[in-house]
């Protein structure tokens, strides 16, 4: 029969990918609780309308992007395609807001978007995001951007560029729209039919256009820093002067506009030229409007997302090093029944106690045993045979350095433990003396 295949635009993480990832989320789900994130889960479909209210109509997203299907209740649903609105509604939907405010959540999601599959776009992908909700200062632009920076200074990743812009409020945006209006309609012929439609509903989606013509017709429009209203304008210098504070390097691109609708004032992206045309591992800014958008009473918020699969690219173009791969930590060989039986209860025993312990589920001979305990890069065999069973004496062999040590049945576990813990502590004291001896 013919073998079926994974859908495509979808990536199978195999276990070897998957225990960097499992490293790479575990990093930032601490740091996100440093900065006092907590995680929230919302479901992976919601009704269509959020992401029509809260994505935006006119966006790319929406238009051409989205999975939404009828389901058997004649419901129209849509597979996520972003984090931010299912959490809005969440924590409307929950009462979160009247609690103590600012509140912090963040959340590891897969996103569904129909897209043509490239390097760094694939129509499931996996989002690392956060949202701060009551937070209206600038300082708190400042933070969320510092905390993105943070990312990229834990995995050591130097070579990434932060680029930040305001796209103001609806005020000064009102006298924005009306010259973009007025450099787009001259150009009505030359941009393509979609953005034809969004001079009218949206002409600043314009600037988030992936089509080359519209791109170049873009380069040269009005910018919106040059429409903003006093108010924006300051929260903009706040924010810069709180990151040059901070000592990080920004560039201010005024063409940056986000491709989702709900962004107002600061917005900002890590981009890096290591991984190819879709260089964009991190977005975010403030969204002002979206909670009372989608139902709530005004509150300001803001947050970023970024690409787990596009870090992945990065890191590994940057020759990131991941923790060594996990291997076993034990392996009983057995000779006979006994010696199986025997092998089971002790491999219980350390597992209990949090390590990997393996035995031979297969019947193999005791050569082949020990080949398989190498090919899985067991730490430490014990072989044990009738013998041993009699004298009440097993023989643990460190596969790395060869030595030998001896422990009776009872007193087994614990003796693994020391024994381990000993190895590890020697081997911290060497790495520590080779750092001391560097100085
Ligand atoms: P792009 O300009 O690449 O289309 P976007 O503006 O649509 O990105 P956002 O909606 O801001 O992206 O999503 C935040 C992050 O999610 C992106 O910076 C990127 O790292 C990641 N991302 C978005 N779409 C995809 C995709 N199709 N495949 C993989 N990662 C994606
Ligand atoms: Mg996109």
């Amino acid at each position: 029969m013919a073998k079926i295949t994974a859908p495509r635009g979808t990536q199978d993480i195999l276990p070897a990918q998957s225990e960097k990832i499992r490293n790479i989320e575990a990093l930032l789900l601490t740091l996100a609780e440093s900065y006092g994130y907590r995680e929230l889960r919302t479901p992976v479909f919601e009704n269509t309308d959020l992401f029509e209210r809260g994505v935006g109509d006119t966006t790319d997203v929406v238009q051409k992007e989205m999975y939404t299907f009828e389901d058997k209740g004649g419901r129209s649903i849509t597979l996520r395609p972003e984090g931010t609105a299912g959490a809005v509604r969440s924590v409307l939907e929950h009462g979160l807001l009247n609690e103590a405010l600012p509140l912090r959540v963040s959340y590891l999601t897969s996103c569904y978007r129909y897209e043509k599959p490239q390097a760094g776009r694939l129509r499931e992908f996996h989002q690392f995001g956060v949202e701060c909700f009551g937070a209206a200062a600038p300082i708190a632009d400042a933070q969320l951007i510092l905390f993105a920076k943070h990312i990229f200074d834990i995995f050591e990743v130097d070579n990434i560029s932060l680029e930040i812009n305001s796209i103001g409020c609806k005020e000064c945006r009102a006298k924005y729209y009306e010259a973009l209006k007025e450099y787009f309609e001259s150009k009505k012929d030359a941009i393509c039919g979609t953005c034809v439609q969004r001079l009218e509903k949206n002409p600043m989606r314009i600037l988030d256009c992936k089509n080359k013509e519209c791109r170049d017709i873009a380069k040269e429009s009005p910018v919106i820093l040059d429409y903003l209203c006093e108010d924006c304008k300051e929260h903009f210098e706040k924010v810069k002067e709180y990151l040059d504070l901070n000592g990080v390097n920004f560039k201010v691109n005024p063409r940056i506009v986000r491709g989702l609708d709900y962004y107002t004032k600061t917005v900002f992206e890590f981009v890096s030229d290591n991984i190819g045309a879709q260089g964009t591992v991190l977005g975010g800014g403030r969204y002002d409007g979206l909670v009372e958008e989608l139902g709530g009473k005004p509150a300001p918020a803001l947050g970023f997302a970024m690409g787990i699969e596009r870090l992945v690219l990065l890191l590994e173009a940057l020759d990131y090093k991941f923790p060594e791969a996990k291997t076993a930590d034990i392996y009983f060989c057995n000779i006979g029944d006994n010696a199986l039986k025997a092998a089971l209860s002790l491999s219980e025993e350390l597992i209990a106690d949090g390590f990997e312990a393996a035995i031979d589920l297969v019947g193999r001979g005791l050569k082949a045993q020990m080949k398989y305990a190498n090919k899985i890069g067991a730490k430490y065999t014990v072989v044990i045979g009738d013998d041993d069973i009699e004298n009440g004496v097993l023989k643990i062999k460190n596969m790395e350095t060869g030595e030998v040590s001896e422990s009776d049945f009872i007193n087994f576990a614990e003796n693994f433990e020391n024994l381990y813990l000993e190895q590890i502590t020697q081997k911290e004291f060497e790495y520590l003396n080779i750092e001391t001896e560097e100085e």
